[in-house]
């Protein structure tokens, strides 16, 4: 499956239309919402929601609901909401629903006018909880949340019904009354649902609906000092959008039937449908706000979007394609059954990408100047260099060719191991576009360090010029013209963590990588890229994918690594193939 196709996903028309295209993923949920509209269950609506809380940035794991929500809508022809669950008013920040709504627009995906809060809705909810209470179902319960917790008994025995669970109506009516006008202290009282307090599922043993919390919310500010759980708050704010299919992950199956609950006490036409896959886990990452926000909190990064996180934020600036992540996204697919993915998948989707799509430049991280005696003191030649050998549209460009060049220090050793084809004493290599040169001496410092590398070149092998142009050598490395290069800061990066499930047996804290981020400052690029833009994506031949970082400012320029070059992915397909032997 290419980016191209996985951009545009095959739409299929509702009942009755033809079958979807091979494209088009198939897993069990979309199997469910096909048969649904087949059958014209729900009218044969399709509308779905991605319900994030605005409590940190979102991540790669979001990717894949997000991509479940808003791919099954749009290939069902239907619509999707963004909607912030946003019931919890101490940990929300505006910051957290700007970033929010960036990120699903990065990934091309729109909610046209159907952006949703569940503070909206307070009103309503506070109104169905009065239909509760009237209709018996619903209790102001007066113990301490210690006795709460005590009441409820364990996995292995029943809870016991709290003394306040049998109220008369007008005293929890009066009671929850109160509750809003702020006459009660946090702690005091809570509204409960009056389900089953031996129910085998302990989210049935009487779930609290409403909790007093004097605090201000980003949205309501001062007006609700009681706050709805999400338990109560998400079933219905599904109903008030008359959403048909709810998807979440699999952490909500033992929520599902309190969900079916509210739902069913209080009479929809159309009652939404939970349904749970399996959530991202990808090795040596975490992906959950709340431990993210610790790494960032805790000031271990440079931010939500420092480029070794794997929030879309951090991605992006990290210079991960929308595509690639959609990609990604469509070949792990969706499953019911926890698993681990490996990082080198999502690696492998974004060189696919970059592949075909960035510029190939060449850039020096580590520089090693070489003096070709051979070469006229003054000259400067313009050389051709492809943009894109796959893809012959990006055409060509010049690059200036003079007598001081800086090579990678990678590209150079004094004693050359066995069968390496680059540069040494004496030894002959080709410059990429350019000409063969030969090492003639090393000239170190009084330290013993190699400061200067003396060579000849062989004007006969100028690339594409002629017989003896293609004269072949084993190695061709990359340059720049010392005179014509532009300083630039290259950042590298690692993984993040060296826990395979990082905060699993340890604390998350303890488990960060401390060589996650390396920092070169005396990078030379080929001046080409003197004005290129944050955001712009490169290949440095023979290095990897690099992004300009927007710390760049003119003058400055600053690239993050994205990727480098080897794909350990394509090499455990092919294993896996049995195409290369261990
Ligand atoms: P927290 O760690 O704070 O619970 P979260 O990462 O679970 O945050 P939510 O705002 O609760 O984020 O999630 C919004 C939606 O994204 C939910 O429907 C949730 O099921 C889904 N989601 C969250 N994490 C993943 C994941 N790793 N894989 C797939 N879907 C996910
Ligand atoms: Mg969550």
């Amino acid at each position: 499956m290419s980016a191209q196709q996985s951009e545009t996903p095959v739409a299929t028309k509702p009942a009755g239309g033809p079958e979807p295209a091979p494209s088009a993923p198939q897993d069990f949920i979309r199997q469910i919402v096909a048969e649904d509209v087949r059958t014209g269950r729900l009218r044969s609506r399709v509308h779905t929601r991605f319900p994030p809380e605005p409590n940190g940035y979102l991540h790669i794991g979001h990717a894949k609901a997000i991509c479940l929500d808003f791919g099954v809508a749009e290939e069902f022809g239907g619509l999707c909401n963004l909607r912030f669950d946003d019931t919890n008013p101490a940990k929300e920040e505006v910051e957290y629903v700007d970033a929010i709504r960036r990120d699903i627009h990065w990934l091309r995906f729109d909610w046209g006018d159907r952006e949703f809060y569940a503070s909206d809705y307070f009103e309503r909810l506070y109104a169905c909880a009065v239909t509760l209470i009237r209709t018996g179902k619903a209790y102001v319960d007066s113990l301490t949340a210690d006795e709460i917790r005590e009441y409820r008994g364990t996995l292995t025995e029943p809870g016991r019904e709290s003394p306040y669970r049998n109220r008369p109506v007008d005293e929890n009516l009066d009671l929850l009354e109160r509750m809003r006008k702020g006459e009660f202290p946090d702690g005091t009282h809570v509204l409960r649902a009056k389900i089953d307090m031996s129910s085998p599922n302990i989210n049935m043993r009487d779930p609290t609906l409403y909790r007093i919390r004097h605090a201000a919310h980003h949205r309501t500010g001062d007006l609700w000092c009681i706050y709805p759980t999400y338990d109560y708050a998400h079933p219905l704010s599904d109903a008030f959008e008359e959403i048909t299919h709810s998807l979440c992950t699999l952490e909500f199956e033992d929520h599902r039937p309190l969900y079916d609950w509210v739902i069913a006490q209080l009479d929809f036409a159309d009652p939404p449908q939970q349904i749970e896959f399996a959530r991202l886990n990808l090795l040596y990452t975490v992906t959950s706000k709340r431990k993210l926000a610790q790494i960032v909190v805790d000031g271990r990064v440079s931010g939500w979007d420092d480029p070794r996180l794997p929030t879309l934020a951090g991605l992006r600036r990290r210079g991960y394609t929308p595509e690639a992540i959609r990609d990604f996204c469509q070949r792990i697919g969706i499953d019911k059954s926890e698993g681990v993915v490996d990082l080198a998948l999502l690696e492998h989707c974004v060189r696919e990408d970059l592949n075909a799509r960035a510029l190939r430049v060449m850039g020096i991280l580590r520089p090693i100047k070489v003096v070709l005696v051979s070469y006229p003191e003054d000259e400067v030649e313009e050389l051709e260099a492809v943009n894109n050998p796959e893809d012959a549209s990006a055409g060509t460009r010049t690059v200036p060719f003079s007598r001081e060049l800086y090579i990678d220090r990678d590209d150079f050793r004094e004693v050359p191991p066995p069968k390496y084809h680059r540069l040494s004493p004496g030894a002959e290599v080709r410059l990429r576009y350019a000409y063969i040169i030969k090492c003639v001496e090393v000239v170190k410092d009084e330290r013993g360090e190699i400061v200067e590398l003396r060579c000849t070149h062989d004007s006969e092998t100028k690339s594409g010029s002629g017989p003896q142009a293609r004269r072949k050598v084993k190695g061709t490395i990359h340059w720049v013209s010392a005179k014509h290069a532009v300083p630039a800061e290259v950042r590298l990066y690692d993984r993040l963590f060296i826990a395979e499930q990082p905060g699993r047996d340890g604390s998350l804290l303890d488990e960060l990588n401390p060589a996650s981020l390396q920092v070169l400052t005396a990078c030379r690029v080929e001046p080409s890229l003197a004005a290129a833009s944050a955001g712009s994506r490169y290949q440095f031949e023979r290095l990897g994918y690099f992004v300009v970082d927007p710390d760049s400012a003119p003058g400055r320029l600053v690239f993050n690594r994205t990727v480098t070059l080897r794909d350990t992915w394509a090499k455990i397909e092919q294993k896996q193939r049995g195409e290369v032997g261990d």
